[in-house]
């Protein structure tokens, strides 16, 4: 007879999402084990633009309780981890023709006051004529910007910082483990975990299963759940671009464009500027998420908010999950219910 544990949870990937669920459970006293079929942070969580932020323009949205939240988040984890977070600061340059003046106004108003920032400075009016933030701005942006904060973070560390935290409160982390099959069996999950080096599967039980994959989230209910038809994700592709350092100034950018997207220009590892856009739906997952764009194509997305002529370097883009805060399809609880798909354990997981 199997002798094997049942833990109380099992979790389907080791990006933010399981990582911070695998902590928190075992911080709360279940047991669990978590599996990743790369290595922790391989998939969108090391792809981002590494800001922990409240979403500022998800305000034109109406998400005001779910940018109150994020806004309050951004503090905790801050203070939690305030070796790999820093505050940022950042210029929102007003141009003709695009979302008026009172209106940014208004946003930053909000977003200082609706809730969460107490450490972080306010938003404030530059005076573009004498501020160093307008040196590498075409004449365009430089009539009227505003400035304000959120925080940088090394995402990949957050994400092993948590799965380091979740091991020394008892969770098991294993790497290069795929979920190749989970089947419900009487009050379990009975999951095939694939040594992805020597190809071995292993049984594995469990009495919940969080799937929190990713974009690869119906992949695994199609593949290993063998769930018929699942479209729960719409793939949502970013890039970025590395570029020499395009401007001394500590502060990033955050340029609106006219097609409605906006454009990050924030200072990277010293002598880099990393530039990137989001939003862009992706038809499928790309086998290798760093990719190549044209090379006129970046650089005529960044001449259109900096002066400056020089670029090159290096791209990445990666899909999104639906469930994703900057997607505004569905209503934020339903979002997070999607994001890390649970299957309701028949009895209450026992706790230590
Ligand atoms: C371009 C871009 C910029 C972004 N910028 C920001 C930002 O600045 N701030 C912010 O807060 N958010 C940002 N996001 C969103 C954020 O990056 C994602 O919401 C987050 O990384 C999703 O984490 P995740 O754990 O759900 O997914 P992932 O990090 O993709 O993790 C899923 C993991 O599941 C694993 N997996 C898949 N299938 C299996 C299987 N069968 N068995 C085992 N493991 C499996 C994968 O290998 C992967 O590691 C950005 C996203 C993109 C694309």
């Amino acid at each position: 007879m199997d002798q094997s544990p049942i833990h109380d949870i099992f979790i389907i990937g080791g990006g933010i999402n399981g990582c911070g669920v695998a902590r928190d459970a075992a911080g709360r006293g279940y047991s669990v084990c978590l599996a990743e079929m790369n290595d922790l942070a391989s998939g969108t969580s090391s792809g981002s633009t590494k800001l922990i932020h409240g979403g500022l323009r998800y305000l034109e949205y109406y998400e005001f309780r779910l940018v109150r939240e994020s806004l309050m988040e951004r503090e905790v984890l801050w203070r939690m981890a305030p070796h790999i977070i820093r505050p940022m600061r950042f210029v929102l340059p007003h141009a003709e023709g695009l979302r008026p003046a009172w209106l940014l106004r208004l946003g930053l108003f909000l977003y200082d006051h609706i809730g969460g920032r107490k450490l972080l400075p306010p938003a404030r009016t530059l005076d573009m004529k004498r501020d160093a933030a307008a040196k590498p701005l075409k004449p365009l942006f430089v009539a009227k910007a505003f400035e304000y904060s959120d925080c940088w973070v090394n995402d990949a560390r957050l994400v092993v910082l948590n799965a380091r935290d979740a091991a020394d409160r008892g969770a098991t982390i294993r790497t290069r483990a795929r979920v190749v099959s989970a089947r419900r069996e009487d009050d379990r999950w009975r999951l095939g975990v694939e040594d992805v080096w020597s190809g071995e599967v292993e049984d594995v039980h469990a009495r919940l299963i969080v799937n929190a994959a990713g974009p690869w989230v119906d992949r695994v209910l199609a593949g290993a759940v063998g769930q018929n038809d699942v479209h729960n994700v719409r793939l949502v592709k970013g890039s970025h671009i590395v570029v020499p350092k395009k401007f001394d100034d500590p502060r990033a950018y955050f340029f609106q464009n006219r097609d409605g997207r906006i454009i990050f220009a924030i200072p990277y590892e010293t002598d880099f500027t990393l530039i990137g856009t989001t939003d862009q739906d992706l038809t499928a997952i790309p086998a290798q998420p760093a990719s190549a764009m044209p090379r006129s194509h970046t650089c005529a997305t960044r001449q259109a908010n900096t002066s400056s002529s020089r670029c090159g370097a290096r791209i990445s883009c990666g899909p999104m999950p639906r469930c994703d805060r900057s997607t505004m399809t569905a209503p934020p609880r339903r979002r997070r219910r999607r994001a890390a798909m649970c299957s309701r354990p028949t009895s209450e997981p026992a706790r230590r």
